[in-house]
């Protein structure tokens, strides 16, 4: 007992001797957390990609002064640092969310020394729920790839795919088809799917809205070999596939579902420091929000939690800018380390008020689920 006194006054200085690395930080919930006064039976956690307040407020100014985000009536801050840099990236960042772990960039749910750590999909799917993605990258990318992958670096896209083999994930729908039947092992993936009884398709073959859902079967749609198209050169699945996977999963299980939902090139618009690239996303993913709203609205069982795993771009609004017009500027090409916003609507929405770590995301989720 004697020997944890002595080590506490070690750690704090030697943490303050550290400027430049962040404190690990595992448990997050601190001891006041509020009691949930009803749990949600499902989850819809969204991610914008890169989507910072900047980010959200010239969405906000270029779509008439109005967005689904702001029917959100809990609003909160997270740290979204990772285990070895202030600036994350969105490997790191997707596994906070994920696994309530901070870890080094690139790390896909796994921790600063390389090992797996469950995340909260993996345990949604041990209960017996349903499961499910969206993101408008491929599906392999670095934020879906952290909720159900477990690698050593966010570039083992092969690696991510097969991982998606080990689980029965009821429901996914993204690009990156090529890294399941053009693959280096020759290993077919779309057959291994079929043959765990998913149904299997893709935008070469019919429109995600024509499909007719067979509900006895998982469901598995790729809308691009590698990467889908911004929403300028006419993507359009983000809000239909989010009213499908609400209802899909809704249908799965009467345990309830786990959905993650992610704005991906929000982030690609910051990295090429292009305004109408990030406003015509944020606006995009903002009509997901409304799908998601509407489905939990009329469900009153459903907790949406809203936020980005990191800033892309240093990006601000500039003097002489109006509501239609954005003057933008821009630090980097990179992604930044301000503080990122956190909104939450529905029963469970009450732990999301306040500032905390991006870890803190999962422990919530986690508490709201009463797992
Ligand atoms: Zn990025």
């Amino acid at each position: 007992m004697q020997r944890k006194y002595l080590l506490l006054p070690l750690l704090l200085l030697l943490a303050a001797c550290s400027p430049n690395t962040p404190p690990l930080t595992n448990s997050t919930l601190s001891n006041d957390e509020p009691v949930v006064r009803k749990h949600p039976k499902n989850i819809i956690l969204m991610i914008g990609d890169g989507m910072g307040l900047t980010q959200i407020t010239a969405g906000l100014y270029k779509n008439g002064n109005k967005l689904n985000l702001e029917k959100f009536p809990i609003v909160g801050l997270q740290k979204s640092y990772s285990g070895d840099n202030l600036v994350t990236d969105s490997a790191a960042g997707a596994t906070a969310f994920s696994a309530g772990v901070k870890t080094y960039n690139g790390a896909i749910g796994v921790r600063m020394d390389s090992t797996a750590v469950k995340t909260i999909l993996e345990e949604a799917e041990e209960r017996g729920m349903a499961t499910g993605m969206i993101a408008t990258s491929t599906i392999v990318h670095a934020t879906p790839a952290a909720f159900i992958a477990h690698v050593k670096s966010r570039n083992d896209y092969e690696d991510i795919a097969a991982d998606f083999l080990k689980t029965n994930i009821d429901f996914f729908v993204g690009g990156g088809k090529s890294y399941f039947d053009k693959r280096k092992d020759g290993r077919d993936l779309i057959g291994e799917l079929r043959s765990k009884n998913y149904f299997v398709s893709s935008t070469d073959e019919e429109d995600l809205t024509k499909v007719a859902v067979d509900f006895n079967r998982n469901f598995a749609f790729f809308t691009a070999d590698a990467d889908p198209a911004p929403v300028s050169k006419g993507r359009d699945y983000l809000t239909p596939a989010t009213k499908l996977a609400t209802l899909f999963l809704e249908k799965k299980s009467d345990k309830g579902f786990f959905l993650m939902v992610e704005g991906s090139q929000i982030d690609w618009g910051g990295h090429g420091n292009n305004s109408d690239y990030i406003i015509s996303e944020m606006i995009d993913f903002d009509k997901a929000i409304g799908a998601a709203l509407d489905f939990a609205k009329e469900d009153g069982e459903t907790l949406i939690v809203i936020t980005a795993d990191h800033e892309t771009g240093g990006y601000a609004i500039n003097t002489g800018s109006t509501m239609d017009n954005i003057i933008p500027g821009f630090t980097t090409k990179s992604h930044t380390a301000v503080l990122i916003p956190v909104f939450a609507y529905g029963p469970g929405s009450e732990l999301f008020g306040g500032i905390y770590e991006n870890t803190a995301i999962y422990d919530k989720m986690r508490l709201a689920f009463g797992f």
